[in-house]
């Protein structure tokens, strides 16, 4: 059994991940964190789910001090929640020997700089988007660029549910760096929507737009547009199930997986580990 500790246990994420973990067995949920909810870990009377509800108050601890307390090298730590949290989770993780799964977005420099250095100490895997169809669909993307010519247009539209707090998604910013760097890198800008009069579209720019709105869990479409002809590759996220299941094979691999920054695709490449 992996003892499995959740940062942002009471989100969508959270929540998906715990059912899926139960779904799946070979799991054991030590302890959840949320920002509303402080602390809850294992312990006598527990419940169904093998854990029992610590309440030391509302606010008492930050999500450092509580996994300091808790956590213990031989546990993975599942992350979705926001960055400056998944921050204070790195850092925590490299201090306690924990492994760390993270899928929180909108990291800013000083997040990825916690990440990287954690991952000296422990196995830190880290994905925008857990989901194996988009790992099909960048896949995808790669194949279609190199068989088309460099003059088609790339723009990305992504939807997702309306509470969703990034724009663009974390992995529309993935899929546009890596088709940027199929189209050579520094010379492709990226642009979020367009409005006014913005002018004849540049050859070297991808465009981003963000739609908002409803229940969507996940969609990302990325239409390539030459002359007279178009092509839509296009990944639907129908439920948080897909995200939740991707994460627990990341977490079966960085149980046994020596320091280092992982991404989904080691999990894929090392079939025995994930
Ligand atoms: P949510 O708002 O439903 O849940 C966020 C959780 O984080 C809550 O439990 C909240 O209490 C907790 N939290 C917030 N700030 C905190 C803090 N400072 N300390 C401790 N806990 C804190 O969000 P969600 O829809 O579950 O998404 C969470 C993150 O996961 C987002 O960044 C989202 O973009 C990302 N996400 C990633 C994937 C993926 O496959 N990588 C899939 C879906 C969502």
């Amino acid at each position: 059994m992996i003892p499995l500790i959740l940062v942002g246990a009471s989100g969508r994420m959270g929540r998906a991940v715990e059912a899926a973990a139960l779904e799946a067995g070979g799991f054991r949920i030590k302890a959840r964190f949320s920002r509303s909810e402080p602390l809850s870990r294992e312990g006598p009377g527990s419940g169904e789910a093998g854990y029992g509800l610590e309440r030391p108050g509302a606010g008492q601890s930050s999500v450092r001090d509580a996994l300091l307390r808790c956590a213990v090298q031989g546990d993975v730590i599942v992350d979705f929640s926001r960055p400056e949290a998944c921050r204070d989770t790195a850092r925590a993780c490299a201090e306690r020997g924990a492994a760390l799964v993270t899928g929180t977005t909108g990291l800013g420099p000083e997040d990825e700089r916690a990440l990287a250095e954690a991952a000296r100490r422990v196995a830190v895997l880290r994905a925008a988007n857990f989901s194996l169809g988009i790992v099909a669909l960048r896949r995808a993307v790669a194949a279609a660029l190199r068989a088309l010519p460099e003059d088609w247009d790339i723009e990305i539209v992504e939807r997702h549910h309306r509470r969703k707090v990034d724009s663009p998604s974390g992995t529309a910013l993935l899929i546009a760096d890596e088709v940027a760097g199929h189209r050579g890198g520094s010379e492709v800008s990226r642009r979020s929507g367009r409005e006014g009069a913005a002018g004849p579209r540049p050859r070297d720019e991808i465009g981003i737009h963000s739609v908002r709105g409803g229940t969507w869990v996940g969609d990302h479409a990325v239409l390539l547009a030459g002359t007279g002809e178009s092509l839509e590759i296009r990944h639907v996220a129908e439920d948080r199930s897909a995200f939740a299941h991707g994460a627990l094979r990341a977490a079966r691999f960085v149980a046994s997986a020596p320091p280092g920054l992982y991404a989904l695709e080691d999990v894929l490449s090392s079939p025995g580990r994930g």
